[in-house]
């Protein structure tokens, strides 16, 4: 998850139909968000819902509130439902210097932790775990699959990292970027990933300020 930045103008629907799922509603959100899962970050390609972030349940005032409305996966609108009221608000806080995620390749499990102790935190690290580790001390069959697709996705990074490392080039180096860039999947992990080598935290620290001020 990382810090967000919607259109400032709520689509035209939203106040001439009073529903919150108009086509010019979905295309802004996949626009504002690349095409990726608000939640776990993944590309949702067809397979998309409009989340509401305070839910409809919890909060019916702001079912057409286009500040609480997000783009997510089915596995991860699941995952949320009405249960995590208190997340931290990507539009407000940028979610991936409150959070660290780090990799346990060898046991296969993903490890969030706490960086920020603020309001949302410790909500949003639980959301993130049971989407990442799955909600039993056992993956199902889908939690399985998001993780492989995860694996994957970080795999890569952890390579591209690597050949930097061995050749430090424009081109090498490039390629690291272009896996950081804001269209990519899975931006908090590659930060987390970065972040345990300073080094290289150093060298790309300019690659990963996502939606923050005039620059995406
Ligand atoms: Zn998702």
């Amino acid at each position: 998850m990382i810090q967000l930045k919607k259109a400032a103008t709520p689509p035209a629907s939203l106040s001439t139909t009073g529903h919150y799922n108009g086509q010019d509603v979905q295309e802004q959100l996949m626009r504002d968000q690349h095409g990726k899962c608000y939640l776990c970050e993944d590309k949702v390609r067809q397979h998309y819902q409009i989340e509401h972030f305070q839910s409809q349940a919890n909060a019916p005032e702001l079912t057409t509130d286009w500040n609480n409305l997000f783009l997510s996966c089915g596995y991860c609108n699941q995952k949320k439902s009405h249960r995590f009221p208190t997340l931290l608000n990507p539009l407000t806080i940028p979610v991936e210097e409150a959070l660290d995620i780090q990799t346990d390749w060898y046991r296969k499990r993903v490890h969030i932790e706490v960086r920020q102790n603020i309001p949302g935190a410790e909500s949003t690290r639980e959301l993130l775990h049971r989407i990442h580790n799955g909600a039993g001390g056992m993956r199902t069959f889908r939690e399985q699959m998001f993780y492989r697709e995860f694996e994957n996705e970080l795999s890569c990074f952890l390579s591209a990292l690597e050949l930097y490392q061995h050749n430090p080039s424009p081109s090498t180096r490039a390629e690291v970027a272009k896996l950081l860039h804001i269209s990519q999947p899975f931006l908090a992990a590659k930060l987390g990933e970065l972040r345990a080598v300073p080094d290289l935290y150093a060298e790309f620290k300019d690659d990963v300020h996502w939606n923050r001020g005039s620059k995406s």
